[in-house]
C-alpha cells in the first residue's frame, strides 16, 4: 500500500537545522522510511499516480524533511522517460566539482518550499559526490547537469540552507553569457 510521507515546510525549524551524519548500519527503521521515501518520489512523477494521489513532483528529498537531522539523501532520477534511477546517499561529501557553473533555467522547486520563488539558483555543472549506500558500502558518484543540481540542492538541506538562499536578491536572473542555463 502506498502511504503519503508528511513533508515539513520550511516554517518548521528542523528544515534550518544543521544535520549529523548518521551513524552505524541503517537500522530497519531507516530502511523502511528510505524505501517510503523512493517510492513517493517515483510516484510524485509519474502523472497517473501524481494525480492519483495528489503528490507535488519532486526528484529529491533530504532526512531534515521528514523531521530527521541525519545526513541522509535520496534523489530518484528519471533518466529516460518512465524510467528511473534510484541514488540513496549516506553522508555525502562533494569531494571535487567542475569551474563551470550552471542554473536551471525555470528555476528550483523544493517539496518543503510551498510557494513561487523565481530566480537563477548558481550550482557547479559536475560535482562528484562520495558517502555510503544503504548497505554501507563506501560509494563516488559522479553528476552532470540536472543530477549535478539535484545532489547539490539535497546535501545544502543537510545544512539547513535553502535554494533560494543562493539565488541573488539584487540580481535573482543571469543571462545566458553569465552563466549556461539548462
Ligand atoms: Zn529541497
Amino acid at each position: 500500500m502506498f502511504q503519503k510521507l508528511h513533508i515539513l515546510d520550511e516554517k518548521d525549524p528542523r528544515i534550518r537545522k544543521k544535520s549529523v551524519p548518521y551513524e552505524g548500519p541503517l537500522t530497519k527503521e531507516d530502511r523502511d522510511l528510505i524505501n517510503r521515501i523512493i517510492k513517493h518520489l517515483t510516484y510524485s512523477q509519474i502523472p497517473e499516480y501524481e494525480k492519483k494521489y495528489n503528490l507535488r513532483p519532486g526528484m529529491g528529498l533530504a532526512y531534515p524533511q521528514v523531521g530527521i537531522n541525519k545526513r541522509i539523501i535520496v534523489i530518484v532520477n528519471e533518466y529516460q522517460q518512465g524510467k528511473f534511477e534510484e541514488f540513496v546517499v549516506v553522508n555525502p561529501k562533494i569531494i571535487s566539482h567542475s569551474e563551470e557553473m550552471i542554473a536551471a533555467e525555470a528555476g528550483e522547486g523544493c517539496l518543503s518550499v510551498n510557494r513561487e520563488i523565481e530566480g537563477h539558483v548558481p550550482r557547479f555543472a559536475r560535482v562528484t559526490v562520495t558517502g555510503y549506500d544503504m548497505d554501507g558500502n563506501y560509494i563516488k558518484i559522479r553528476a552532470r547537469e540536472d543530477l549535478s543540481i539535484a545532489f547539490q540542492h539535497e546535501i545544502d538541506h543537510l545544512d539547513g540552507i535553502l535554494f533560494y538562499d543562493r539565488i541573488n536578491k539584487k540580481k535573482p536572473f543571469f543571462t545566458e553569457n553569465e552563466i549556461r542555463l539548462i
